[in-house]
């Protein structure tokens, strides 16, 4: 059979190749500081590199049960519970997967329906809105505005049709870097409970959060009940590159949620999910050790930067910093992104291609999960335009 190019029909025709994948081509070709993709520059703890090995060497090497190994199921309860106070059942509730972005795309194809609608906000997470339409859905996207990028709860309700069906949450919002509130959450709840509608919660950055803390939808009862709640260990343990997260769901959503996992990749890397379940049980301080070191690097830029003629945005959680540059040029910011990186040897995320509207606010995103010698470096070249 012969298939002719021209005649294919995309699913995806509006799609093209990721920012991330963009930037960090153009970074290594002009030989920029990349602190445009979002993973860290320094690597995962010692502990978890010889858990892993060490079960490779044991033989590990065969598939987990599709759900996840029990002993990584038992440690995420723990964790949860350590964290949020909650119980959660392991077995039926927690489904290991080859990261959030699996998770993600597993939770969208099992709650959308063709026709319907998920309420989403810009500036997005770039996997939503495609999982979405291969789904058979339609994004509706509700603009968070500059320099404060909150949520009016107000317009949400009015952006909420019978076709509704879910609306998706970032908290710590990437690329913003805002943490929603307990009183967010208290109006977010008030809508998906009163129209009846699915959640879903992408907390990958949950544990990277500074004078703000971060509340999970598992926290709050009305939503947990409906509530798919994601969450990503290469942010968590600096391991980007394992691809390990997972979803928390009510029982009967997790087993629906299994039905599409199995066949998008049935399990998820065995060796490494062990030695994530060892590093939870037996360095449990690292997760609450990671907003302090993540808060000096953040602290550390933003001093850097301070005679700069940037205008540095708040950053209440994650690792990215917003910076708006309208004091230095007026062109958009891809364009200012790639000159960045060309000529100043910097390389950034542009704001803009998470809005659909390209709405742009002359702002651009810098990853601080970096060296201090990177981000000295390049604060210095920021400082000189
Ligand atoms: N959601 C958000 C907001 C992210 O920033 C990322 C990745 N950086 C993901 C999901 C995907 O996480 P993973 O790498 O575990 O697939
Ligand atoms: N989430 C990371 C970021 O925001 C990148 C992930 C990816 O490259 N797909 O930069």
């Amino acid at each position: 059979m012969t298939t002719n190019n021209t005649q294919f029909v995309s699913k995806l025709p509006d799609i093209g190749v990721s920012i991330f994948s963009e930037m960090t081509l153009l970074a290594n070709q002009y030989n920029a500081l990349n602190l445009s993709q979002g993973f860290p520059e320094f690597d995962t703890p010692e502990y978890i590199k010889g858990r892993i090995n060490h079960y490779i060497k044991e033989g590990m090497n065969q598939y987990a049960p599709s759900p996840g190994l029990p002993k990584l199921q038992n440690a995420i309860a723990s964790l949860i519970k350590n964290n949020y106070q909650v119980d959660i059942n392991p077995t039926q509730q927690v489904t290991v997967t080859s990261g959030a972005t699996e998770a993600l795309f597993v939770a969208i194809q099992t709650i959308v329906k063709p026709g319907d609608e998920v309420i989403v906000f810009d500036p997005a997470y770039d996997s939503y809105q495609p999982a979405v339409t291969l789904a058979g859905g339609k994004t509706v996207h509700i603009q968070l505005n500059y320099p404060r990028y909150r949520v009016d709860w107000q317009q949400v309700q009015q952006k909420i049709t019978s076709r509704t069906r879910a609306i998706i949450i970032n908290t710590p919002h990437n690329p913003t870097g805002t943490v929603l509130s307990s009183d967010d959450l208290a109006q977010l709840s008030k809508l998906v409970e009163s129209h009846n509608l699915y959640l879903i919660s992408d907390e990958v950055y949950e544990h990277i959060t500074f004078e703000t803390p971060h509340i999970s939808a598992l926290q709050i009862a009305s939503l947990r009940e409906r509530a798919f709640v994601i969450a990503s260990f290469g942010k968590t343990y600096h391991c980007t590159g394992w691809k390990l997260g997972y979803c928390i769901a009510p029982p009967a959503l997790s087993s629906e949620f299994r039905k599409i996992h199995q066949y998008v990749t049935f399990s998820s890397f065995t060796p490494a999910q062990a030695a994530i379940a060892d590093m939870i049980e037996q360095h449990p301080e690292h997760v609450n050790t990671l907003s302090e070191f993540y808060q000096q690097k953040r602290d550390y830029l933003i001093g850097a930067l301070n005679n700069s003629r940037f205008k540095i945005l708040p950053c209440q959680g994650t690792y990215f910093l917003l910076l708006d540059y309208t004091a230095i040029s007026n062109i958009n910011d891809r364009e200012f992104c790639n000159w960045l990186t060309k000529e100043h040897g910097v390389a950034a995320i542009p704001m803009s291609v998470f809005n659909q509207s390209n709405q742009c606010d002359n702002v651009i995103r810098l990853c601080f999960a970096k060296n201090s010698d990177t981000l000295k470096l390049a604060a210095e070249k920021l400082c000189q335009l």
